[in-house]
Order: C-alpha cells, then structure tokens, then sequence
C-alpha cells in the first residue's frame, strides 16, 4: 500500500511510461486509472473533469461502468465529487453512503462500495478535475494514502494543462455569450484572449539528492527576492505611490517564514524544490478557498503569485508574459498578483478580466493606475472561453462579450470612437471656466486617494482635491504606514496641487474600508459601527500621528483637515483639542506650524444636519458626504446591491435635506461642497447648483461632463424650476429636470 514516498515514486514512473506513449489523451487516461488503482489497492479508480458549464464529466474510470465515461455529468456541488471539487480539498470516507452529500447515479454501479478517497485537482487556483479511488471493505484511507493521491493529483493537473490528457475539448463554444462582472478600472476594449496561465509544469516530483534540492529552493528564493528589489529600485515615476507600497508588501510575503518553512519541510520529506513549491502552494489554497475575508484572499493572490515565479525559475519554464503576445490582448486569470500585471507589456494589454478581485484588491489599484480598463469577479470564465477568442471588454458596464457578433463589435466600436469625441470635446474646455451662461463660477474639485490620481488634476483641470481619502494609503499597505510614510505622502500631494487647494480626511476607516492589520471584533451593523472620527477620539494616537504627519508635511503651507462621519458637536470639540495638542507638540520641538490649519467637518451622518446652527460657527468648512448620507436617510446599505439602487438621490426628502444644507451654510457664510458620488452625474450636480451648491467635488472623469453641462446652464432658469418642483407637485422630479434640460439646450 501506498503507506511511503516510495509508492507514488513507483507510480509516477508508470506514469511517465504511459505519458510517453503514442497513443491519444483517452488511452492514457484508460491506462492511468488502471495503474493508480492497482498501485492504490482500490477496486475502483476515476478521474472526472470540470467542463465549461461547470459540471464534472467522468472522463475515465476503472471499476465502474465504462458505459458512464462521458455519460455522467455531476452539476457543480452534486455528490462527493462536487464536495470534493467545491471545498477544494480531500474527501476521505469510509462509508460514501452515509454521507449527506452522497449521490446514487446507477449507470456508473458504484453502490456496491463503501469507502471512497476523493482528492481535487488544480491548476492556478482552480479545481479542473477530481482523482478518486474506492473500496468495497470500509476502508480508512491513510494520511499517507490521502498524500500519495494528491502527488499524482498534481502530476495529473500539469498534464491535463498541458493539453496530453484532455480526451475531447469538445465544450459550449456558443457565439454572443455575455459574462457580467464587477468594474475594477474604466474603459472599453475590444481584442483577443490570451490566458493568463502560467503553464509550469512540475514533472520531476520525486528527488534524487535532497540536499540538492534544498539548495535549489533557498538560491531559487534568495533569486525570487532580488527580482523583487529590482522591480523596486526601477523607480520610474508611474511606480512611485502606491505602487511601491504594493511591491512593499509583496517584498514582506518573499520573507514570510511561515511559507519558506512549509517549503523546506516538504523538500525533507524527499521531494524536489519544484513540487514542494507547488504542494504548498495547494495547501495554502485549500485553505483559503472557502474564506470570504478580502485580505487573506488578498494575501494568498500574492503568495500564489510568488510560488509561480518560484516554479517558473526552479522548472525554467516561460510563461504568457515571455510569449509574443498580440497587440490587442485581453488578458484573463482566475486571480493576478500585481507584480504579474507588472511583467506585461503595457502597449499590447488592452484589458484585464479576472474571475477573482475586488475594487480594493492591488491587481485592481494597479489597473487603475496603468489606466487599463479592468473588470473582476466575471464568474467562471475561463471556462467559457479559449486563448484567441475575440472578446469586447465593457468595464463600464462590468460586461464581458465572449465571442460577440458582427454588430456588438460595431456597437461598441461606435461607443469607443464617441467617447473619443467626447473627451476631445472635455479636453478643450479644461482650462475655460466652469461658469454658468449667466455668469455664476461653480468650483469643480475632484476626489482623489492615492498618488496616481494626482496628475488627472491637471489633465481635468480640476480647481482642486475636495476630497483625499487618507485612508487608501492604509488600505494598500500590510501595515501600518509609519509616520514618515505618511508625511512624504501627504508632502507629494501637497507639492503636486501647488497653489491648488487639498481637502485632507482624517481616516475614514471602519465599515466597509477594512485594515487587515488592525484588529477590530465583529460587528453586526460596521456601517453603523466603529468607524472613522468615533475610532479616531477613542484611539487618540492614530488621529495625533496623521495630524502631526500632515502639519510636518505641510511645510509651513496652508493645510485643510476634514472630519469624517461626525454626529455631535463635541466630536468635532474632541478632535479640535488633539489638533492643540499637536499644536504644541510641533512648537515644543521647534517645528514650522502650517500657515494655518483650516479645519472642515463632512456632513454624511442625518442628525448632523439638524445641528448646523451649532456647528458651522466652529467650522471652517463643511463637506456633504452623500453617499452616506443618504444611506442613513433611506436605511440602504450603499455596498449592498440588492437596496442600493431603491431610492433616488433626485427625490423630494434628498432635495430638501441638501437644500436644507446650503441654505444653512449660506446664512452662516461657511464654503460648504458636496463630495458624494452624486456630484458627478450631470443631472444631479445641475440640481445641486439649482439648490444653492457653488462647489462640488467628484471623480475625476466627471469634471469633463459636469463642466460641459455647466457652461450650457441657465442658474436663474433652473433655480425657478426647481424651486417650482419642490414646492408644487410635479411627480417624479428627475422626469422634470431631465424635461427641463431637454427644453433648455443643457448638456446632461
Ligand atoms: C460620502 O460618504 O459621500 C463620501 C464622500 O465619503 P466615502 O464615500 O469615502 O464614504
Ligand atoms: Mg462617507
């Protein structure tokens, strides 16, 4: 019995023998299930294969039926196969039948055994196969038996990939299919498929000289880590920022002791450097496939990025990235590290599509910053498309066209070369004033969070940041940015903006924005939780050091702090007072004080608004924060699609409470902007100006459209409309702005 490594060495070589064959992938498979059971001592052995619907098809088997091969499909989950293949990991029984998940199909015969062994196999983060092996005696299979099936998993997985095993890719090649996904970086593209699989077949498992291959893991390491150096020191201007805190992190993992030590524990037990690299590999996955925490899924996509260029450099084995790549790729990966999307050619990658990846995730921030339209979470598309298939990218929408017909290319084509147009039309009215027909100044400011958003300041012509969220440095980094790191942030972007103005928020960090270093307990409700300026007054520390690092980075310039998620009045007295504090700190050390230090409160929490009276003599400025806000008003989660969309931010109690807002600021003579997502659709930012909003604050693709819809803009017309609306009764008031903008020539 396969109790030692010895046994799998015996058949890893019948193996070889088979693979070595003239014979087509079907005989072997026949061959190998042959081998593996008479070596296993099972009666029963089979290899089942994931197909694009996602179902497994017994592709071959000894001991069952042969008339099942091909004919037994089990849906995604069915049986222990689907248990085995969703939970990424091996399923060891030694009475199938007793099992919850047991599924009795009669054509294959399998009643008649009990105990059943069943092993995933995987390639790149995805279980394409299943290996199992059964007895009819109620066996329990050793751990030594459950290794031993899983070694010639991962020999069966670089075969299969390999395309020597696949018996028939005969699968559901149908024209037009549409995938949908998640937006991770704007644009549209259309091109060609290339996978992004790194094909490293792992073929020599079993070593010869250990010592050997210890040494070939730790040179292969100390290799791995150089590179990484080498991609820091480059230093060229697009990897300043937050790309250098990603590589930072990356940098960490290649010293992680954890994983280099469960590498040279599996070289000892006598495997080569290449197949203990990817046997941890896999272990590390199954761990993590059924964890939901974006950070260790986060950190396992780094990880997993770094063992295959470990493989890559143990096997010599080239990947896409070294290939002659097209030059309109669409590039596509179950999940991508950032260093990965690094090594591509910039010029020949149109877009990225990944079956993984959330906003927040670094391949995500680095698509953003290369400006390459990206969309992430498109479930299980490497199954339905192939290397070559024309595909068109919508990262607008979160679509992705497989195999598109003649008039969804043109289709989109036309939209390509409109927004073309539209943008040269953006382009030259960047530097004209964004002022109404009748001669009212709206200040345009963008939004802004991380360094590559800086030169969009000029490109848009943006009179300013109205928004920087500090915390996306946090959210990027693995920890804590020190106070140095801070304030040579906080430094550049106040070089950048020059003489423009920057709104610095002190951390908005709670709820959704998570920090993986900082540990918190669970909370039912995070939205309405611990988060932001409630964190910041309870941990005093966290708020003092961001303020010391923005006035040391300040120079002796005017700085601008904004506090987030405020309720009462004595937050913004609590914060005023550890803005003291650090006052006196910085003059006890002899430091430059800020010019002045305009300190500015956002108006995102609904019981704020009835405290204005209070609170706007004490400030210097106010900023609406209307994506919370009106989560709070209308009790829907904003991240949560299923309410996110119920209400609209163009409805009566919206109007009101922001009326409501400008009105008060205006009686007190405090600047007052409105930062939320709302800003930046040109019908609403209409109906902010309308209400009294002279400066509004956006993502940096809306200056453009919101300029073009100002400068079309009567004030006086669309004040008296809307005063109209409010008051009168007009039924939906977005029908008639969108009337009133259709009758009055606005570009909305
Ligand atoms: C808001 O809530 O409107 C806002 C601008 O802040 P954030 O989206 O970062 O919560
Ligand atoms: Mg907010």
């Amino acid at each position: 019995m396969a109790a030692t490594i010895g046994a799998p060495r015996v058949l890893l070589r019948r193996l070889r023998e088979t693979m070595a064959l003239p014979e087509g992938g079907e005989v072997k498979l026949a061959r190998i299930v042959v081998d593996i059971a008479a070596n296993m001592v099972a009666e029963v052995c089979s290899i089942y294969l994931r197909r694009r619907d996602e179902s497994m098809e017994l592709v071959a088997t000894e001991g069952l039926n042969p008339d099942a091969v091909h004919n037994t499909h089990l849906a995604r989950g069915e049986g222990l196969v689907g248990l085995v293949a969703s939970r990424a990991e091996a399923v060891n029984l030694p009475e199938a039948r007793d099992h919850p998940s047991f599924s009795y199909r009669p054509e294959t015969g399998e009643e008649i055994y009990h105990s059943f062994l069943g092993v995933p196999v995987q390639r790149q983060g995805r279980v394409i196969g299943v290996l199992t092996v059964q007895n009819r005696t109620q066996r329990n299979y050793a751990e030594e038996e459950v290794e031993a099936l899983q070694i010639v998993a991962m020999v069966l997985a670089e075969m299969i990939a390999s395309d020597q095993l696949e018996p028939s890719r005969a699968g559901n090649r149908s024209v037009g299919q549409v995938v949908g996904g998640v937006p991770l970086s704007d644009g549209i593209a259309h091109g060609h498929v290339v996978l992004h699989v790194p094909r490293v077949a792992v073929d020599t498992l079993i070593a010869d000289d250990p010592d050997h291959e210890e040494k070939r893991l730790s040179d292969a390491i100390e290799k791995l880590r150089a590179t990484i150096d080498d991609m820091l020191s480059r230093g060229d201007v697009a990897r300043a920022g937050e790309h250098r805190d990603v590589l930072e992190a990356y940098r960490m993992f290649a010293h992680d002791r954890g994983w280099i030590r469960r590498m040279n524990e599996a070289v000892a037990t006598g495997l080569t450097a290449e197949a203990a690299v990817a046997k941890v590999q896999n272990e590390t996955r199954a761990r993590v496939v059924n964890q939901t925490a974006p950070f260790l899924r986060e950190r396992f996509n780094d990880l997993n990025d770094l063992s295959n260029r470990l493989l890559r450099m143990l096997t010599g084995r080239s990947t896409a990235v070294e290939e002659d790549l097209p030059d309109d790729t669409i590039l596509v990966a179950h999940s991508m590290g950032p260093a990965e999307l690094l090594d591509y050619d910039r010029q020949k990658i149109r877009a990225l599509v990944l079956e993984e990846g959330g906003h927040a995730s670094h391949v995500a921030i680095v698509a953003r910053a290369l400006s390459l339209p990206a969309v992430g979470q498109a479930d299980s598309i490497l199954n339905k498309l192939d290397t070559a298939d024309p595909v068109v990218v919508d990262a607008e929408a979160g679509e992705i066209h497989i195999r598109p017909s003649a008039d969804v290319i043109s289709g989109y084509k036309d939209k390509e070369r409109l927004k073309a147009q539209r943008e040269a039309r953006y382009a030259k009215i960047k530097d004209q004033p964004a002022k109404t027909k009748d001669g009212v100044e709206i200040e345009l400011l963008m939004n802004a969070g991380l360094m590559v958003d800086l030169p969009h300041l000029h490109e848009t012509g943006a009179a300013g940041i109205g928004l920087f969220r500090t915390e996306f440095q946090f959210m990027i980094a693995s920890t804590f940015p020190r106070p140095d790191e801070q304030q040579r942030m906080y430094a550049e972007v106040l070089d950048a903006v020059g003489d423009k103005p920057v709104v610095f928020r002190s951390l908005d960090v709670g709820g959704d924005k998570v920090l993986p270093y900082l540990r918190s307990s669970h909370e039912e409700n995070p939205a309405l939780g611990w988060r932001a300026i409630r964190m910041a007054l309870d941990r005093p520390a966290l708020l003092r050091t961001q303020l010391r690092a923005l006035m040391r980075a300040a120079q002796g310039r005017e700085v601008r702090v904004m506090l987030p998620m405020v309720s009462d009045v004595a937050e913004l007295e609590g914060a005023r007072e550890l803005i003291d504090k650090e006052t006196r700190h910085l003059v006890l050390h002899g430091y430059t004080l800020p010019k002045r230090l305009l300190l500015g409160v956002m108006i995102e929490v609904p019981a704020l608004v009835w405290q204005l009276d209070r609170l706007l003599p004490l400030v210097d400025f106010a900023s609406v924060g209307s994506n919370d806000l009106l989560q709070f008003l209308f009790a829907a989660d904003r991240t949560n699609l299923q309410v996110a969309q119920r209400f609209d931010s163009l409805s009566y109690p919206v109007l009101r409470v922001l009326g409501e807002v400008a009105t008060k600021a205006r009686t007190h003579d405090v600047p007052v902007t409105l930062c939320g997502e709302m800003a930046g659709e040109p019908i609403e930012a209409m109906a902010l100006v309308a209400l009294g909003f002279r400066s509004i604050s956006m993502a940096p693709s809306s200056i453009g459209p919101v300029k073009a819809m100002i400068r079309s803009l009567e004030l006086a017309s669309v004040e008296q409309s809307l005063h109209y609306a409010l008051s009168g009764d007009v039924g939906d008031i977005r029908q008639h702005l969108q009337g009133f903008a259709a009758t009055h020539d606005v570009e909305i």
